[in-house]
C-alpha cells in the first residue's frame, strides 16, 4: 500500500448474503459498491431492502454469503482479529445511541479507546471530541441529563473515539426529531470536511439523504441506482438551465446577451456553471 492510501474507502463485489435454510430470502445479491476515502454517502430503500446487512457486512459484523468486502484497502475475509480491526479502522453510531447510563457523557467516549490509549490520552481525546460536537459544557453529565440529539452527538463522539477513517451510521436520525436531526446531519457534514471520515448513513428520510453528495438507493438486495446530489445552489442552478434562458445561455445565442446584464467573461463563467449543474444526477 503506497502514502496515498487505498483507492477505495469500502469497496463490495459480487456481495450476496442469503438467509434461511429451506426458503432462501437474499439480503444482499450481487452489491458492487464503492465509496472513496472522504466520502459522505447515503444508502436508502425500502424496510427489508437490505440496508442494515449492508451494513453489518461491511462492518465486519457479519460475513458474507459469497463476494468480497474491502475496508481501507483490507480483505475482511483475512483478517484475523475482527475486534482489534473494527476497533481501529471503522466507528458506529445506531439509531439508539446506546450509551451507558452510568457513565458521563465523557466516560461514554472513552469507552472504545480501553486498550488502544493510556488513561491521560482518553480523557484529553474525549475532551476534544466533546469539543468537537459542540457539547463542551456537557462533558459530566449522564446520558439522562442530556437531550435525544445531545445524546446522539456524545454517539457520533464515541464512534470517533479512536479516529478511525470510516463511520457507520444506521438511521442516525431515526429517534429524532426534524431539527434535531438536521442538526445531526449538518455535524456529520462538518466532520466529514473538518476530518476527512468517510461515513455511510443509512437513512429512509430523504430529506437527509438530500444533504449528503450521494445516495445509494437499495431494493431487494441489489442496488438500483446511484444518484450524485449537488448542493441546494446546483441544484437551483440546474432548474434554471432548463428554463427558456437558461437554454439560450447553455446553446450560445447571443442576441438575448441584453436580457442579463452580465458581460461575456461573466456570460462564460455562468454557461460553463450551467453545463456543470447539468452533469450533476439528482434523486
Ligand atoms: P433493511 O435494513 O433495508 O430494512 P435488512 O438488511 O434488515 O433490510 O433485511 C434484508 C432482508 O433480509 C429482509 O427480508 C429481512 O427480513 C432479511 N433478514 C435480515 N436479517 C435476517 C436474519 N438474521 N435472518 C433471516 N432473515 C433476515
Amino acid at each position: 500500500m503506497n502514502d496515498a492510501g487505498p483507492q477505495w474507502m469500502v469497496e463490495t463485489r459480487d456481495l450476496t448474503r442469503i438467509y434461511g435454510d429451506g426458503e432462501q430470502i437474499f439480503a444482499l445479491n450481487g452489491v458492487n459498491l464503492m465509496v472513496s476515502p472522504g466520502e459522505l454517502v447515503t444508502v436508502m430503500g425500502p424496510s427489508g431492502s437490505g440496508k442494515s446487512t449492508l451494513l453489518n457486512m461491511i462492518g465486519a459484523l457479519d460475513r458474507p454469503t459469497r463476494g468480497q468486502v474491502f475496508v481501507d484497502g483490507k480483505n475482511l475475509a483475512a483478517i484475523k482479529n475482527y475486534d482489534d480491526f473494527r476497533g481501529r479502522t471503522i466507528g458506529f453510531v445506531f439509531q439508539l445511541h446506546n450509551l451507558l447510563p452510568t457513565l458521563t457523557a465523557r466516560e461514554n467516549i472513552e469507552v472504545p479507546m480501553q486498550g488502544y490509549a493510556g488513561r491521560a490520552e482518553r480523557k484529553r481525546r474525549s475532551e476534544e471530541l466533546m469539543v468537537l460536537v459542540g457539547l463542551q459544557d456537557r462533558m459530566h453529565h449522564l446520558p439522562n441529563q442530556l437531550s435525544g440529539g445531545q445524546r446522539q452527538r456524545v454517539a457520533v463522539a464515541r464512534a470517533l473515539a479512536n479516529n478511525p477513517p470510516l463511520v457507520l451510521a444506521d438511521e442516525p436520525t431515526g429517534s429524532l426529531d426534524t431539527t434535531a436531526g438536521g442538526e445531526l446531519m449538518d455535524l456529520l457534514h462538518q466532520i466529514n470536511q473538518s476530518q476527512g471520515t468517510t461515513f455511510l448513513v443509512v437513512t429512509h428520510d430523504i430529506s437527509v439523504a438530500r444533504q449528503t453528495n450521494r445516495v445509494v438507493v437499495m431494493c431487494d438486495g441489489k442496488i438500483l441506482r446511484e444518484d450524485l446530489i449537488g448542493s441546494a445552489f446546483e441544484e437551483d442552478l440546474k432548474m434554471w438551465r432548463f428554463s427558456q434562458l437558461g437554454q439560450k445561455i447553455v446553446s450560445g445565442s447571443e442576441e438575448d446577451l441584453d436580457l442579463i446584464s452580465v458581460d461575456t467573461d461573466q456570460l462564460e463563467t455562468l454557461r460553463q456553471f450551467l453545463k456543470k449543474a447539468e452533469s450533476v444526477g439528482s434523486v
